[in-house]
């Protein structure tokens, strides 16, 4: 027996349904949509990710500190204060961040970040916006009414350098969501700063001071989420949030998209 066209376009409509064949944005393994291993439930389901990735790639809902996203030792504690929050808030008013920096994530990040793919930008930007979601949604978290999404800036020439802020590509992801526009202008850096991966939390903190100005014509009286793709202590975060209560915001929340 021969099967028409007409039929052969149906058992394939039929076996596939409407699944889309694409690859995985963090390994690139041919994936097919849909085809998750538990479906509609990963934290990146419909994201087009693998099995594998879905499965690694995790938005981390338990176990970290409220006050400053870091870790507990395991990702099932619950959520409670750490002891450096406790003695002295942090100067943002909330904050949170997808995951930790290691794996896939990583790779995601450095790549876009230094090899200039774009490729896993609309996934690191659902990612942003899920954190955002899941750190609004719980107590002490994110207001929900940012009226201003901006980034962490770079310096002038690193800016020129790489041709992009990979961190005010993730808030323009965040802002579309929330139908603000991203405010590129909120805050700038004025002057470069180093490599911070060598130095202390308190030598970050002293080559940091000052690094930052924000536009109180952009802030003033308004509550301003900022974003960063990668945050390590907190410390650049930190004294962004510095600048802009500075310049007058009223409420300043800090999203990341990754822990280190
Ligand atoms: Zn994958
Ligand atoms: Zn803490």
């Amino acid at each position: 027996m021969t099967v028409g066209l007409k039929d052969g376009r149906t058992l394939w409509a039929k076996l596939f349904g409407r699944m889309v064949a694409g690859r995985c944005p963090v390994c690139g393994r041919v994936t097919v949509r849909g085809r998750g291993r538990t479906p509609g439930t990963a934290d990146l389901a419909g994201a087009g990710l693998c099995p594998e990735c879905e499965e690694v790639l995790v938005l981390r809902k338990r176990g970290f500190c409220p006050g400053c996203a870091a870790f507990a030792e395991a990702a099932d504690m619950p959520v409670t204060l750490c002891g450096e929050c406790r003695l002295l808030p942090r100067a943002w008013s909330a904050v949170g961040c997808f995951g930790g920096y290691e794996g896939g994530l990583r790779e995601l990040v450095l790549k876009f970040k230094f090899g200039g793919q774009m490729a896993g930008l609309a996934l690191m930007r659902e990612m942003v916006w899920r954190a955002y979601v899941f750190h609004r949604e719980r107590p002490d978290g994110f207001s929900g009414r940012a009226e201003v999404v901006t980034a962490v800036p770079l310096y002038r020439q690193r800016l020129r350098a790489r041709g992009y802020n990979q961190s005010l590509e993730l808030a323009k992801g965040v802002a579309s969501r929330l139908g603000v526009k991203a405010a590129p202008d909120a805050l700038r850096k004025v002057r470069p700063t180093g490599p911070q991966s060598r130095l202390s939390a308190r030598e970050r903190r002293t080559n940091l001071k000052g690094a930052f100005v924000a536009d109180e014509r952009v802030v003033a009286g308004k509550n301003v989420l900022v974003v960063d793709d990668v945050m390590t202590t907190g410390s650049t975060l930190e004294e962004a949030a510095k600048a802009l209560f500075t310049a007058g915001a009223v409420r300043v929340e800090a999203l990341a998209l990754a822990r280190d």
